[in-house]
């Protein structure tokens, strides 16, 4: 197993990697900025060092002083956790060459996947079912190949940018006539956003949902997925709420899709914990794009897998070959996660500050991934994201039920919080049905907003 690792994270996932290092006597470094010392990993932590000023450039994507920590810590292994380096091909590259094992894919898978036209090309070889599309970058001097690709595909297309990522640098295009604008403006905003302007096109799908595989592969042969996550609960390409399994998805899809999802990680050796993202309309699988890394969701698989999926990381990391098998993976009940963010719930405004007082729920199948404290103070640097709260029954009405219970229990003051929209979409009649599309939060939104109705 691994001695020591270095967290180089924050908030609720630094805290996460840091108990599961601590269940396996793996000692932990925490890395943090300077708006970050009053973390509660970093007081947890064996050993901490602050890396640099609250900006994000700063501290937690600064590879090297990362990096310099674990050489100075003498830790034998980094874990990015999600968002910041995690995705970065060449810190995961530096890593490695400084000597220091990276929990994650190797870089050229994490390369392989950054680049989006590579990743659709690479499943598609692989026999994943993609979106219907332009199936390379679109050539920008030549608008009329552009317009041949639209006809082909048929309106309305989406535009999306090949280095894209966090939900932007995505333009819907209706008619032929938005066409050439809509290219030339994605690329100019993919170009500043992501330092690479090439941009695709894929059909727009209306009405589908978001589903993604959970897989777990060791880089030497083995590999197993572990059911689906249902995330079409979102907020402008931002999830809201998350659950597992997905309403109204049989056995046979789940294994169906699983297994060749499996199957493209043996294909290109895939390392460490995965998700296939997909979209999900008539009962067909799209493959839009693969996450390699830890995703903030991954409580609900925990809950009815029963599978750490961070230990095994952790395990995989250390070399050691994949100890599950397909047939350990047995989906028990039904789990949902609500991301708790500190922000307004009618604007979305993000809303820092101290945390006056804090109360967690809790009671059986009640989870609450945290690193807030009566007396903490958000910084305005970072995600407004301050928890998730996860809960498990053994079915979705169950679920559900502890979940209105757990969220009318959580206590978070000071600070706004979106909790009371939380608690609405639990309440909400189409929620509650299940299958819903990635526009129905949205729309409900929309129309609540319309008619004046305020939630905070
Ligand atoms: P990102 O990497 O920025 O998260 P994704 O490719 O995963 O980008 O897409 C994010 C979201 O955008 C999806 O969950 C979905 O809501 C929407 N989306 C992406 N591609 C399409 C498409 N072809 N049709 C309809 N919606 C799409």
């Amino acid at each position: 197993m691994l001695e020591k690792v270095v967290i180089a994270n924050r908030g609720e996932i630094a805290l996460r990697i840091l108990r599961a290092c601590h269940a396996l006597g793996i000692k932990t470094v925490a890395v943090h900025s300077v708006a970050d010392r009053n973390l509660k990993h970093v007081a947890m932590s064996d050993e901490a060092l602050c890396i640099g000023p609250a900006p994000p450039r700063e501290s937690y994507l600064n590879g090297p002083a990362i990096i310099a920590a674990a050489e100075v810590t003498d830790a034998d292994a980094i874990h990015p956790g999600y968002g910041f380096l995690s995705e970065n091909a060449d810190f995961a590259e530096q890593v490695e060459q400084s000597g220091f094992v990276f929990i994650g894919p190797r870089a050229e898978t994490i390369r392989l996947m950054g680049d989006k036209v590579e990743a659709i090309r690479a499943m598609k070889d692989a026999g994943v079912p993609c979106v219907p599309g332009s199936g390379g970058p679109l050539p920008p001097e030549d608008m009329d190949a552009c317009r041949r690709c639209g006809r082909e595909i048929g309106y309305p297309v989406i535009i999306k940018a090949a280095g894209g990522g966090g939900g932007r640098g995505m333009r819907v295009v209706r008619t032929e006539a938005e066409l050439e604008a809509a290219v030339q403006l994605t690329r100019s905003e993919a170009q500043a956003a992501f330092g690479n302007p090439e941009v695709y096109m894929e059909k727009f799908l209306e009405n589908p949902r978001h589903i993604e595989i959970q897989v777990l592969a060791d880089g030497q042969g083995r590999a197993i997925h572990l059911g689906e996550r249902d995330c079409s609960m979102q907020r402008r390409h931002q999830k809201v709420v998350e659950e597992s399994p997905a309403p109204g998805l049989s056995e046979q899809q789940r294994q169906a899709v699983g297994r060749v999802c499996v199957e493209a990680c043996l294909r290109i050796g895939y390392r460490g914990a995965g998700t296939f993202e997909f979209l999900y309309q008539d009962g067909q699988f799209y493959f839009i794009e693969m996450n390699t890394r830890i995703q903030v969701e991954h409580p609900v698989t925990e809950f009815v897998t029963g599978i750490d999926l961070v230990r095994e990381q952790l395990a995989i990391a250390a070399g050691e070959p994949l100890r599950l098998q397909q047939s350990d993976v047995v989906l028990r009940g039904h789990a949902i996660e609500c991301r708790i963010n500190a922000e307004d719930p009618d604007s979305f405004m993000p809303s820092p500050g101290c945390v006056s007082n804090f109360h967690a729920p809790g009671g059986p199948g009640v989870r609450m991934d945290t690193h807030l404290y009566a007396g903490y103070r958000i910084p305005p640097n970072y995600d407004s994201m301050i928890g998730k709260l996860i809960v498990h029954g053994e079915d979705r009405a169950a679920a559900l039920s502890r979940m209105r219970v757990a969220l009318g229990e959580l206590i978070v003051e000071g600070v706004k919080t979106n909790i009371p929209l939380q608690q609405r979409i639990m309440g909400d009649a189409g929620f509650v049905r299940g299958g819903q599309n990635i526009h129905y939060l949205e729309k409900r939104i929309a129309e609540r907003k319309d008619k004046g109705i305020k939630l905070g």
